[in-house]
């Protein structure tokens, strides 16, 4: 059965292709990489995965049911771990139909054809099969200035992205209430690392701080994230694949809850370190007009998620940091590769409606 591969989807993405990466680079199993490649999937992220042996690439879109099925026909796959997403927030507000495409249909289109796949095979297999559903703290709405997001918390979307994840997990939780279908479900906190899609918050902050340019920070920078790196995320990912109970929900986060100027200041000073010429790179924090909707702190619990996979965080956020800052840094090339791909990110301003209006902000959002 291990010779069955693991599908992953989204896996040209940042956290996929760190998940692709070490399935197959560092535990030596097969994967296929299903990825529609939109403005964030770039084949580069993969490393030198996409060349191995162990890997397979097919290029389809999750919310295309022929294409879906072909892809399940063909690879036979003992696992899906579902990541394929429009996870730009700033992007999804300027234009929310992609969220309705990639996040609803896609995940509701890949449910109906993993369950008929998973009803057609032999016993042994559909009691090894597991659909992993990945998912976002933003689901669970804002907290106040205390507590934590927990595997009980409910889901109480504010932004047009986080009401599209939370459709799909609502319909992940169901096909397994209804259909049976081995679903486990997944939520994480903010992530960073290398290989991010460069309108999110860490690569926009070390390309303008290298580029001595402005960087633009919403508001006062006071939103809280906790972060995490996504390197842990994708142990965490593999944990809960392999030892996560059908039917539970199981939560990451890296107990390392910053501000956003916190980030960006750190950012500012990584870079500095490397590259003095231009120091104290923190001057260059502009902030600007808020965006819509901006929830104000997230924060989550593992401890049962720990407790129950034996998973915890490895690297300190600094340290993480810092790495992920000097791997931009190094790699320029990838960055120039990928960038010129995004999508609109620059963001409307309250009240106004795609196409009529843009206001000044950038992509400040991780
Ligand atoms: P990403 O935007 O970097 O990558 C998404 C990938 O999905 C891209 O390669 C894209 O081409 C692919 N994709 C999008 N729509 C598709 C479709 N219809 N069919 C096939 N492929 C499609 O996103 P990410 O940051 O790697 O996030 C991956 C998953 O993790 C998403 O589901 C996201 O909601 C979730 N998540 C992200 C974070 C974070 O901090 N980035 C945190 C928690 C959860």
């Amino acid at each position: 059965m291990r010779d069955a591969p693991i599908l992953v989807t989204g896996g040209a993405g940042f956290i996929g292709s760190a998940l692709v990466r070490h399935l197959v680079l560092e535990r030596g199993l097969p994967v296929v990489t299903v990825d529609a490649l939109t403005h964030a999937g770039h084949i580069p992220s993969l490393g030198e995965a996409a060349t191995s042996p162990l890997h397979a690439f097919e290029r389809a879109d999750v919310a295309n049911a022929a294409q879906v099925e072909a892809v399940l026909r063909r690879h036979r796959p003992r696992a899906i771990m579902h990541l394929a997403a429009e996870s730009h927030v700033d992007c999804s507000i300027n234009g929310p139909a992609a969220l309705v495409h990639n996040n609803v249909v896609g995940t509701f289109t890949l449910l109906e054809q993993a369950t008929r796949y998973w009803n057609a095979s032999p016993p042994e297999r559909r009691s090894a099969f597991r659909f992993l559903h990945v998912s976002t703290d933003e689901v669970f709405g804002a907290l106040d200035d205390t507590g934590s997001f927990s595997l009980e918390s409910p889901c109480r979307p504010s932004s047009p992205y986080a009401a599209s994840k939370s459709a799909s997990v609502h319909f992940a939780r169901a096909w397994h209430h209804t259909y049976d279908l081995p679903v486990i479900v997944t939520n994480c906190s903010n992530q960073y690392g290398p290989y991010q899609s460069q309108g999110k918050l860490v690569p926009v902050a070390v390309r303008k701080a290298l580029a001595l340019e402005a960087i633009p920070v919403y508001e006062s920078g006071r939103q809280g994230r906790d972060w995490l790196h996504v390197d842990d995320h994708a142990r965490g990912l593999v944990a809960a694949l392999e030892r996560g109970r059908v039917g539970r929900t199981y939560v990451f986060g890296g107990g390392a809850e910053r501000t956003n100027q916190e980030v960006v200041s750190a950012i500012c000073d990584a870079v500095d370190a490397l590259a003095p010429a231009g120091a104290p790179r923190r001057s260059l924090i502009t902030h600007v007009t808020d965006r819509p909707g901006h929830d104000s702190r997230y924060a989550i619990d593992p401890s049962h998620t720990s407790a129950e996979l034996g998973w915890s965080a490895r690297r300190s956020f600094e340290e993480g940091l810092r790495e992920t800052v000097a791997w931009y840094v190094a790699n320029e090339r990838w960055a120039t590769q990928v960038l010129g791909e995004g999508c609109d990110s620059r963001r409307l301003g309250p009240g106004m409606h795609p196409g009529v209006g843009v206001g000044v902000g950038v992509g400040a959002a991780a």
